[in-house]
C-alpha cells in the first residue's frame, strides 16, 4: 500500500500550515482529480528517504453545530479509507475541545497508526501544554510548531517508522 498520511483535525489548528511546510521542498502537485472534493488537498513530501503522499483536510465549515459533527464524520471517514497513517492536529493554545474529543472518539475506532501533533506549541512553555492531550488516550502527543518547524523532526522520525 503506497504511504498516504491524511491531516485532520477541526478548524484553525494549523492543518494546512503543517501540510505546506511538509510539502515545502518538494514541489507541491495541487491535486484536481475530478470527483474529488475542492477541500483536500494531496501533496508529496520526502523524510528520511522516505517518500509519503499527504492529504491536508479542508475543514472549512459553516453554518450550524449539525453541519460541524457531519464535517467532521466526513474528514475522518475519508482520512481512514485513504491514509495509511494519520496526524491528528489540536491546537496548545486552546487546549482540549469537545470536538477535539469527537475526532478522538472516532479515530480510535480506526486501525490506522495516529499521530497527535498538538501544534502552536512555539515556546518550550507552550510545549508543556501539549501533555494536556494525552487525555484522549491515542498515544504519543507531539508538540510542534507548523509556523517555525519546532518538534516537526520528532514526529516525522516516528511516523515513517509505519510505513
Ligand atoms: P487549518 O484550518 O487547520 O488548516 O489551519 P491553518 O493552517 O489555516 O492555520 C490557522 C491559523 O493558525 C493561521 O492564522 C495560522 O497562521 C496559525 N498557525 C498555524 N500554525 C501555527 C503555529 O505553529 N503557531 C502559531 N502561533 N500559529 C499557527
Ligand atoms: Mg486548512
Amino acid at each position: 500500500m503506497a504511504n498516504v498520511v491524511a491531516i485532520v483535525g477541526r478548524p484553525n489548528v494549523g492543518k494546512s500550515t503543517f501540510f505546506n511546510r511538509l510539502i515545502e521542498k518538494r514541489q507541491a502537485i495541487m491535486d484536481d482529480i475530478s470527483g474529488v472534493t475542492r477541500d483536500r488537498h494531496y501533496g508529496y513530501a520526502e523524510w528520511c528517504g522516505k517518500f509519503f503522499t499527504v492529504i491536508d483536510t479542508g475543514g472549512y465549515v459553516t453554518g450550524s453545530e449539525d453541519k460541524f459533527e457531519s464535517e467532521i464524520r466526513k474528514q475522518v471517514k475519508l482520512a481512514i479509507d485513504e491514509a495509511s497513517a494519520i496526524i491528528f492536529m489540536v491546537d496548545c493554545r486552546d487546549g482540549l475541545t469537545g470536538f477535539d474529543k469527537e475526532f478522538a472518539n472516532i479515530l480510535r475506532t480506526s486501525k490506522k497508526p495516529t499521530f497527535i501533533a498538538a501544534n502552536k506549541a512555539d515556546t518550550p512553555d507552550k510545549s508543556m501544554l501539549a501533555a494536556e492531550f494525552y487525555e484522549l488516550a491515542l498515544g504519543e502527543v507531539y508538540p510542534v510548531s507548523a509556523e517555525n518547524g519546532g518538534g516537526t523532526g520528532e514526529l516525522l522520525d516516528e511516523l515513517v517508522k509505519t510505513f
